[in-house]
């Protein structure tokens, strides 16, 4: 009981930091590991011990595995979370860390394998009459079969790489003349970006939303939900605005998804956090995948549950049991979270670098920045390009829409173009108000967001501080198409 004092985070950026906050806050230490581009990190300072990993580039530092475990056996650490990305969902390395005597805070090794792969997933969950997506769900080793399924279930087809991530890997067929083709595209692409060539199809849904449904498990059988988040508006199939509750969902639907996920749960004996994704059209879901770590999005979840993610992760993996059931649980209120990406929504989300010259974060009850920056550093090729998370949490959806749009007027970030524009045009986009939007959403909106660019929006999504407008001038303005001709200085 209680026997993590000292945890190494294997991760860096905002996950890093947002993970030994939760740590200090339970009074176990905290170790960080950094490379050399991380060298002014604030988790890195925030760490109580640090440890220089290696060089920028992620294989060599923040994938370097063994090092990682010797480190924290050196450093004579419990336990090592893993956050999300980089070493989170390799079972392999959760399998080493538990050999080498740690604990890994997360589930086990081999629930980690059978949801890693999205065919050995949906083997394993259709066990327990958990709703699939039409489709073909082994490798496609026939490509007649192949080809005879994809009339069956009608184009258009999807064509997905078992072992695909982040939204890589996917090949939309609209029809059958374009099937082969497609199939051996899809299957090199695989092979080259996961080191796994099988593939297999479903049916291409052509309007849903992406719900996805949060769970916690203990190591005792115990399994709760923690309701759904409606992640629908996506860009190249990754998320950029999360919100909880959804607002398509019937009490009746969330208790039915909330009791799918548990089961998908309990078909691999899962423990910790994780989350079943689902997709959902005209009423109906199908399951998509299980992510076996904390995810990106997992904030507004603790905005409207008001329990810590990261400390139940601690608590389960320090083998005591979930202190509540699920009639304890309601949700209160509506939380909306925005990834701040560096990215150019101007030129179809292309990431950016450079410095962040000026920085300055939104303040207020009910606001939430996760972030691990500062004015002066950089946001370099080697990571990902996401700054921070801006979350809100407000009594209704309509109010927490409308203290997302404050806040993001109120987040300054110069030097880098960032998705915040494009957040602020779909926050006021009335679709998305409506909740009438799926995840088509950013395609087809995106030239509207383009055409409504004005020099007013500019301003307003906090991307240039009026009041500092002598060091806006001595810089760069590379972000405006031209100066607006109304900017005060003040
Ligand atoms: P990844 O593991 O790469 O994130 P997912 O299976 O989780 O892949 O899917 C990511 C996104 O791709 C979903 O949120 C959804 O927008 C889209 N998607 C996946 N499968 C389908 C499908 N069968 N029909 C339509 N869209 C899909």
């Amino acid at each position: 009981m209680g026997n993590i004092k000292k945890v190494l985070v294997a991760n860096r950026g905002e996950i890093a930091l947002r993970v030994m906050k939760t740590c200090t806050k339970m009074n176990i230490k905290t170790v960080a590991i950094f490379s050399d581009a991380d060298q002014k990190a604030p988790f890195v300072k925030y760490a109580d011990e640090k440890i220089h990993i290696g060089p920028s580039p992620s294989n060599k530092s923040y994938l370097n595995q063994d090092l990682i475990i010797k480190s924290a056996i050196d450093y004579d650490v419990d336990a090592i979370h893993p956050g999300y990305g980089f070493l989170s969902e390799n079972f392999e390395f959760a399998q080493k860390v538990i050999d080498a005597g740690l604990i890994f805070i997360g589930p086990s090794p081999v629930a980690i394998q059978v949801m890693g792969d999205k065919l050995s997933a949906k083997k394993t969950v259709s066990k327990f009459k958990i709703p699939l997506v039409p489709g073909l769900d082994e490798e496609i080793t026939d490509l007649d079969l192949a080809m005879n399924t994809a009339e069956n279930i009608g184009f258009p087809i999807l064509i997905k790489a078992s072992a695909g991530g982040g939204g890589k890997g996917m090949r939309i067929v609209h029809h059958k003349k374009e099937f082969k083709q497609q199939m051996e595209r899809a299957v090199s692409e695989a092979e080259k970006s996961f080191g796994n060539g099988a593939v297999f199809i479903e049916k291409y849904l052509e309007k849903p939303r992406h719900i996805e449904i949060q769970i916690l498990a203990d190591q005792y059988g115990n399994v709760v939900y923690l309701f759904e988040r409606d992640c629908s508006v996506q860009r190249r199939h990754q998320k950029v605005i999360e919100e909880a509750p959804s607002s398509v969902l019937s009490e009746k639907l969330r208790k039915e998804m909330g009791e799918a996920a548990c089961k998908v749960a309990k078909s691999c004996n899962y423990h910790g956090a994780g989350t079943v994704e689902f997709i959902f059209q005209d009423e109906q879901f199908y399951f998509l995948e299980m992510n076996t770590r904390l995810q990106v999005e997992h904030p507004v979840t603790e905005m409207i549950t008001g329990l810590d993610l990261v400390e139940q992760q601690i608590i389960i993996a320090n083998n005591q049991r979930l202190n509540f059931s699920q009639s304890d649980l309601k949700i209160k209120g509506h939380s909306i979270e925005v990834r701040v990406c560096a990215e150019d929504p101007f030129n179809n989300f292309l990431p950016d670098t450079g410095v962040i010259e000026l920085y300055e974060i939104p303040q207020g009850d009910g606001v939430r920045v996760d972030d691990c920056t500062y004015q002066g550093a950089e946001v370099s090729i080697y990571y990902d390009p996401m700054i921070s998370k801006l979350i809100v949490h407000a009594n209704s959806r309509v109010e927490a829409i409308q203290k997302m749009i404050n806040a993001i007027n109120n987040y300054t970030i110069y030097g880098v173009k960032t998705t915040l524009p494009f957040c602020k045009f779909a926050l006021n986009h009335p679709d998305f108000r409506n909740g009438n939007f799926d995840t088509r959403f950013v395609n087809l909106f995106i030239e509207d967001f383009k055409n409504s660019f004005s020099s007013d929006l500019v301003m307003d999504a906090g991307l240039a501080a009026i009041f500092k407008l002598e060091k806006l001038d001595a810089i760069n303005v590379s972000y405006l198409p031209s100066k607006p001709n109304n900017w005060k200085n003040s």
